[in-house]
């Protein structure tokens, strides 16, 4: 936590939290290191649907060559809050009006998901052209585990088996420019995994390419780097990845490779900061319930981990009973939710909490509020402040 965070989060008032607070320098600064790391021909999209807080998309639009929307929503929101900015749109079920929004804005690349929509776009382009890529679910094994993209049943994507068909139609309508590949490879992936099957992915692309005939000048490898919630210090080795597509380019001169990594991205500028409210003991085991919950910050929840956190002590306490405390011992962070699923981290070793102290949880800066049940209890939604050169405080909702 940098000591300007770490300052202001200390200042802020009870009547402000919880609070998201997102770092905007941190985030510039981490876009700007992943932007450095690729090479050239690899253009960097950002997966909105991790974050779209305007102000994030902001700091975003200067650092990656696009974004990547799936749904007519976070097209809308896009095209509002960067009308410059080149778009690929994706995503399975995407309607007729959805697509028809999509011609109209004028997106940059269509991922075609289904023969079905394929059709659907056949059937209303009339003298309007699109650029596609086809997003196929690759059976490819990895190493000792097998690490399916496909090979395994998916909503996502189209069978290879399927393909051929596409093509039958793509050949039909000059009007639906096929430009190459799309593959979501997996999630969570480090650098030498996701290399791995980068690999993998283009020599397929090429040889399916040859055998089709089909002039193959783009690639999207999707996005999943991956996010270590048990050490956060531990970020995606961008350098090795830069280093390892740059190698790849060199046996693919004539291709243009594409990535759109969300969580990887915006993850680590966002902490949700709350405070104790209460500490007690039961069947032996301390519990601390905080101001806020899994309604604001669900990720720990759906993910089955403990949120990593920090904890900024708070000296003011002038009650006249004793200080509800632990110390040095695991100790189970809860909201204010009445369910036994509000947990945030179970069971996790602190030196010391107290109520009254505060609790900055990191790596809340992708698919934490936005994902989120926000209405369950109605307990007040939190705060947005947005730390930069000045800080600035939006909210309740961004
Ligand atoms: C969700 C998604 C991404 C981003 O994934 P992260 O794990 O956030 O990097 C990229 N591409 C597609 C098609 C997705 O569905």
């Amino acid at each position: 936590m940098r000591q300007q965070l770490r300052q202001y989060v200390a200042e802020l008032g009870t009547e402000n939290l919880p609070a998201y607070v997102y770092d905007l320098q941190d985030l510039r600064e981490h876009a700007a290191a992943v932007r450095a790391a690729l090479p050239e021909r690899v253009q960097l999209f950002y997966a909105a649907k991790a974050n779209s807080d305007p102000r994030l998309l902001d700091v975003l639009r200067d650092h990656v060559d696009g974004f990547e929307v799936a749904s007519g929503g976070e097209l809308h929101h896009i095209r509002a809050t960067c009308p410059d900015s080149p778009i690929a749109f994706g995503g399975p079920g995407k309607t007729p009006a959805e697509l028809e929004q999509a011609l109209r804005a004028g997106v940059d690349r269509l991922h075609i998901e289904s023969e079905q929509e394929l059709h659907q776009l056949t059937g209303m382009l009339g003298e309007r052209t699109v650029d596609v890529l086809l997003r196929v679910n690759l059976p490819i094994a990895l190493g000792p585990v097998a690490l399916a993209m496909g090979g395994r049943p998916s909503p996502f994507g189209l069978d290879p088996g399927h393909l051929d068909r596409c093509l039958a139609l793509l050949a039909d309508d000059p009007r639906i420019r096929l430009r190459g590949i799309h593959v979501h490879l997996a999630s969570g992936l480090d650098a030498a995994t996701h290399l791995d099957l980068a690999g993998q992915v283009l020599t397929w692309a090429r040889e399916w390419a040859e055998r089709h005939g089909v002039e193959l000048s783009e690639v999207n490898l999707g996005g999943g780097m991956g996010v270590d919630y048990t050490r956060p210090d531990l970020r995606f080795d961008w350098a090795a990845c830069g280093a390892g597509l740059r190698r790849l380019l060199e046996a693919h001169p004539n291709l243009t490779l594409r990535i759109e990594p969300g969580r990887s991205v915006t993850v680590y500028c966002g902490w949700y900061v709350t405070e104790v409210l209460d500490i007690k003991r039961s069947h032996g085991h301390p519990f601390a319930v905080l101001r806020g919950g899994t309604h604001h910050l669900r990720t720990p929840a759906t993910k089955q981990h403990d949120q990593p956190f920090t904890v900024l002590p708070d000296d003011t306490w002038d009650r006249r009973w004793e200080r509800p405390r632990a110390e040095n011992e695991p100790v189970t962070l809860v909201g204010q939710l009445c369910t036994p699923k509000d947990v945030l981290a179970d069971g996790v070793q602190v030196a010391r909490l107290r109520v009254g102290d505060r609790i900055a949880f990191a790596l809340a800066g992708a698919y934490a509020w936005n994902i989120s049940h926000h209405e369950f209890l109605m307990h007040p939604a939190p705060q947005f402040h947005h730390l930069d050169h000045a800080p600035v405080l939006v909210g309740p909702h961004p």
